[in-house]
């Protein structure tokens, strides 16, 4: 039977959310369950969860879950949980034992492939995102006992390389485009950039010279936060702001106002290509995958009314950009289902 002392040792009663007491309720499959939990503490990681003897063998991974062939990354063993577990999301109060937000990030069942004499399971999941061969290596990084390794397997068809994508771009045009076909938003003064996300870490694409890389280091250290996952590929602008959030070219340029990450797009998530679905279909993926908590990456808000959109840029000295729904993603390319309105 799993041990589950250090886990109850590690919090308190009534001042958790987490489930404490065994409820006894008894199974309803004898499949194993895997949870896959993303877990916005002090330092945001995914905890990666397998049933065993009645408790769930839990790891913490700061990079999240290896997702492309051959991949892989650290794993830091810690304190099984208790089966109840599973189920849990909600809010641990700050000051507690992990404080911070819990959120299911993928869950279901898994096989156990292979247990090898050094401890290494291989698993095989079933997940709603996660399919497919798993290995969880005790690999003792730098002498720890507690570091791991997952492994995501090169077969069952795991996801290949990262792929480089080149951004979209709007035409110029004169008249907001009428019809309900549209969607608006406006175009913020800034540099435009795509941010790739992998391992939980991302990085600006075709952002020019150091000076800008330096000030955007707090919002790429923001970046995993702001994301519900540690894998895609966003399109938007960085922005300095000032005190008024009136984006401002000189202050990105000369130092001073709050940079952020304005993003309007999403061209990946999780592996699975998005450019070739429709604008709307992206625009969904996107709203939900971002935390809204995080000051330093944001929605660019969109409109459904261009002519009065345009009308408040103007007045704020901004255009604005007509974006048709049913348009895919056109890397690379200026488009006609992209348009520019300057001020
Ligand atoms: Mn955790």
């Amino acid at each position: 039977m799993a041990d589950l002392d250090e886990y109850r040792a590690k919090r308190r009663a009534g001042k958790t959310p987490e489930p404490l007491e065994r409820k006894g309720r008894k199974k309803k499959s004898k499949e194993l369950v895997f949870v896959v939990q993303r877990h916005s503490a002090r330092a945001l990681h995914y905890d990666f969860r397998l049933e065993r003897d009645g408790a769930l063998l839990s790891w913490a991974l700061p990079r999240g879950v290896p997702l492309r062939a051959g991949e892989r990354s650290l794993a830091v063993h810690v304190e099984d949980h208790p089966l109840d577990y599973a189920d849990f999301e909600g809010d641990i109060p700050a000051g507690e034992y992990g404080g911070g937000s819990v959120e299911v990030w993928d869950r279901g069942t898994y096989e156990l492939q292979r247990e090898r004499r050094d401890g290494t399971l291989t698993v095989i999941l079933h997940g709603r995102k996660l399919q497919g061969e798993w290995a969880l290596v005790p690999a003792r990084l730098g002498g720890e006992e507690r570091n791991w390794l997952i492994v995501r397997a090169a077969k069952d068809g795991a996801a290949g390389p990262v792929q480089v994508y080149e951004p979209m771009l709007a035409r110029e045009a004169q008249r907001v485009p009428s019809g309900t076909g549209w969607a608006f938003e406006l175009a913020w003064e800034g540099v435009r950039a795509l941010a790739p996300v992998a391992g939980a870490r991302g990085h600006f694409q075709h952002t020019a010279g150091d000076a800008l890389d330096a000030r955007c280091k707090q919002v790429l250290a923001r970046m995993p936060r702001a994301l519900r996952t540690s894998e895609c590929v966003l399109d938007g602008v960085i922005c300095a702001l000032d005190d008024a959030g009136q984006p401002s070219r000189e202050l990105l340029e000369g130092g001073g106002g709050t940079v952020v990450y304005l993003t309007f797009d999403v061209l990946e998530y999780e592996t699975e290509p998005l450019i070739e679905q429709p604008w709307k279909a992206r625009r969904e993926r996107l709203e939900a995958l971002l935390d809204d908590s995080v000051a330093e990456v944001r929605l660019s808000r969109s409109y459904d009314d261009g002519s009065a959109l345009r009308a408040a840029a103007r007045a704020r000295g901004l255009g604005i950009v007509a974006k048709q729904r049913k348009a895919p993603y056109l890397p690379g390319q200026v488009s006609d289902d992209w348009r520019l309105l300057r001020p």
